[in-house]
């Protein structure tokens, strides 16, 4: 059966394949502890629930705006003004999306052209090369060096520029290294964007879990780098919404626009009572049981890298932010994949092999610290197993 050369060449999302491997495993039946997708084991908050719930007992069960409700935008740029440090104006600047994996979609097919490149980050996140792909574009991974921090060197990216690079798209707090941008970063960032006129989209899924007192920075809070800023901001992780598929994009009126009418043609809209559920998430402070979940993650996630930090031969700093840790384990031998597949075979446990993430990502493995204390455990006996007898 004929398929089209732009998906027969797409990769899969190697994080969404080995959870969907993890559940059908579950379902027959076997043992697995996983570790894959970044999916908190704990489930959304019930306020929030009970706004959706009212939503559709008391018939919101139509299509929206396509740009998303009015009440729902409002409340995103009640988020960005009280969190962000961001004035919007929610009826130009801001957009429903189904998440920011659609969001990026959106994003970028209203930023490029076909053959325009897009800087990527090199280990990143397993959808922005295959995203940017979609929208006709060719991505363009620049790393993120392990003897750097796993953070880009300015000259390096800049040196990536050519006359055809019309964006860059960079995640912070970062998945999979766990690194969060400093504001000093942003700055090299805004500058180097500014001179070659480029458009950053930025993946801030994780801002609200950055660890250790650090605080997370938007771009578009930096004037000079607010209108060629698209901001991508979701309810995925911090509020354990992941299958709610939704969030919402900053950018400039004309990007807004153009962002809507991909809507129009793609989705309509965000379901209606998924914006009311995610307007009371958006509209108010996080509650104090949400930040004590937050603390909860932090504690599991230095856990988990000191854990695993301990076992001979292993790295694994503490993450500054996000959901993951990121083992180095290039003291063994074998590659990523050939370690994540023993892990698997043997010993039930799934992680990330890090060259998912891009080739920068060989010889590390990605694995979520979100998962309930007890299989925590059982995994971290596992991984520590595996590697004390390769
Ligand atoms: N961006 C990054 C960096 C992620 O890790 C994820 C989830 N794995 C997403 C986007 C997906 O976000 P959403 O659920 O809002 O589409």
């Amino acid at each position: 059966m004929r398929i089209s050369q732009r998906l027969a060449s797409l990769p899969a999302s190697d994080t969404v394949r080995l959870a969907d491997l993890a559940t059908r495993k579950r379902e027959r039946g076997e043992v697995v502890y996983d570790f894959s997708a970044g999916r908190a084991c704990e489930d959304t908050p019930g306020p929030i629930c009970e706004r959706a719930i009212h939503a559709l007992r008391t018939g919101d069960t139509h299509q929206t705006m396509a740009q998303g409700t009015t009440a729902y935008r409002a409340a995103c740029a009640n988020k960005l003004a009280r969190e962000n440090d961001i004035t919007a104006d929610p009826a130009t600047e801001v957009i429903a999306t189904m998440g920011n994996k659609e969001g990026l979609l959106c994003a970028l097919l209203a930023t490029i052209d076909p053959g325009d490149e897009v800087i990527v980050e090199d280990p990143g996140f397993v959808s922005y090369g295959p995203t940017v792909r979609l929208a006709g574009g060719v991505e363009r991974p620049v790393p993120l060096r392990p003897e750097n921090g796993f953070r880009w060197n300015l000259a390096e990216l800049e040196q990536a520029v050519t006359p055809r690079t019309r964006a860059l798209i960079f995640c912070s707090p970062h998945n999979p290294c766990g690194t969060v941008h400093s504001r000093s970063e942003l700055d090299g960032l805004a500058a180097l964007a500014a001179r070659h006129d480029l458009v950053v989209i930025t993946d801030e899924i994780y801002e609200r879990v950055v660890w250790a007192g650090r605080q997370h920075v938007s771009l578009a809070s930096l004037p000079e780098a607010r209108q060629r800023t698209i901001s991508l901001m979701g309810l995925t992780k911090a509020f354990a919404m992941g299958g709610w598929r939704v969030g919402f994009a900053l950018a400039a009126p004309a990007r807004i626009e153009a962002m809507t009418k991909v809507q129009q043609h793609l989705i309509t809209s965000v379901s209606s009572f998924v914006q009311a559920g995610a307007s009371a998430a958006f509209g108010e402070p996080a509650s104090a049981e949400v930040k004590q979940l937050w603390q909860t993650w932090e504690k599991r996630c230095f856990h988990v890298a000191d854990t695993l930090d301990a076992v001979p031969g292993l790295t694994c700093p503490r993450p500054e932010g996000g959901f993951y840790v990121w083992i180095d384990h290039r003291t063994f031998d074998g590659s990523s994949l050939d370690w994540a597949e023993r892990l698997l075979r043997e010993f039930g446990a799934v992680v990330v092999p890090g060259s998912a993430f891009g080739p920068q990502g060989e010889g590390f493995l990605r694995m979520t610290s979100v998962k309930s204390d007890d299989e925590l455990a059982a995994g971290l006996e596992r991984l520590t197993a595996a590697f004390s007898s390769p």
